[in-house]
């Protein structure tokens, strides 16, 4: 499947553009999707979900990063300092999906994003994790591929126990 088309000028910051500087009420920042069923990473690719919504422009995001590959932006319910979201431009529901479907040159293009992304947020000499969720057993929210990075503090354990 190619890339979903993006509408370059709605990938904006909204981090920004919400605070204002103004202090009259804006829009509202759109919320987090609801935690309450984790997806079934085995079912096709439902356009509707909310990164491929980000990806068409449809709806803001507080862009870190974007070139033909990929897109990162903040992650919109932190859970470190450095909480940032890695999604590719074509159309895969995780990782498992991506590692079988997806092209070397988009494989290439999102794992050198996301080293990338990390480098230049200066994560790489304090250190920093990778986590992508893959269906029910990990809670995957979102049925679009994303790599979370963490950083900006210990991260702790590995998994909670
Ligand atoms: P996962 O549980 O791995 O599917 O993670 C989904 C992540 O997406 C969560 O950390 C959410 O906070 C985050 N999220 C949901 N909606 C948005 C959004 N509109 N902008 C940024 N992050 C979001």
């Amino acid at each position: 499947m190619g890339p979903i088309p993006v509408a370059i000028p709605a990938l904006s910051n909204f981090g920004l553009t919400h605070l204002g500087t103004t202090g009259h009420a804006m829009a509202d920042p759109p919320q987090p999707e609801s935690a309450a069923m984790p997806i079934d990473a085995t079912s096709p690719y439902d356009d509707s979900n909310i990164f491929a919504r980000i990806l068409r422009g449809e709806i803001p995001c507080s862009k870190v990063y974007e070139d033909e590959q990929a897109l990162a932006f903040h992650d919109i319910n932190p859970q470190a300092p450095t909480h940032i979201l890695v999604i590719p431009k074509g159309a895969y529901v995780s990782w498992d999906d991506f590692s079988e479907r997806a092209s070397e040159t988009e494989i290439a293009g999102f794992v050198r994003a996301i080293g990338r992304i990390a480098r230049d947020q200066g994560l790489v000499a304090p250190g920093y994790r990778l986590l992508a969720n893959v269906g029910q057993n990990s809670g995957q929210e979102v049925p679009h591929l994303h790599v979370h990075i963490f950083g900006g503090r210990g991260l702790g354990p590995m998994l909670a126990r």
